[in-house]
């Protein structure tokens, strides 16, 4: 369980907006990292493709694929930087009263 940041109303599991104040959850840049880790491994097709037709010296599909893979890790990468940069959304729910006096 987990507690807003902002007004500190219990959360539930995998909620992106605050039922009490209406805080947005999600910290910005989790959705460029799904993205890119999605491009990352859509990249290894035209890669195993492009090996292949490497060797009849057809080099455009390896090379999109390392364009799209590169894409993928900039976009992960920036994403990571955009999370990391924001402030947290949600905070560890504190104990219940009288829980730790035993
Ligand atoms: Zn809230």
């Amino acid at each position: 369980m987990a507690d807003c940041a902002a007004c500190g109303a219990k959360l539930d599991e995998g909620v992106t907006r605050c039922p009490q104040c209406r805080a947005n959850l999600q910290r910005p840049g989790s959705l460029l990292q799904i993205g890119g880790w999605v491009l990352f491994f859509m990249s290894s097709i035209p890669i195993v493709v492009g090996v292949d037709t490497a060797e009849q010296r057809a080099y455009a599909p390896l090379a999109v694929g390392i364009a799209i893979l590169v894409a993928g890790v900039c976009m992960i990468l920036v994403g990571r930087a955009r999370t990391t940069a924001s402030p947290e959304t949600v905070r560890p729910s504190s104990p219940p009263a009288g829980a730790t006096s035993a």
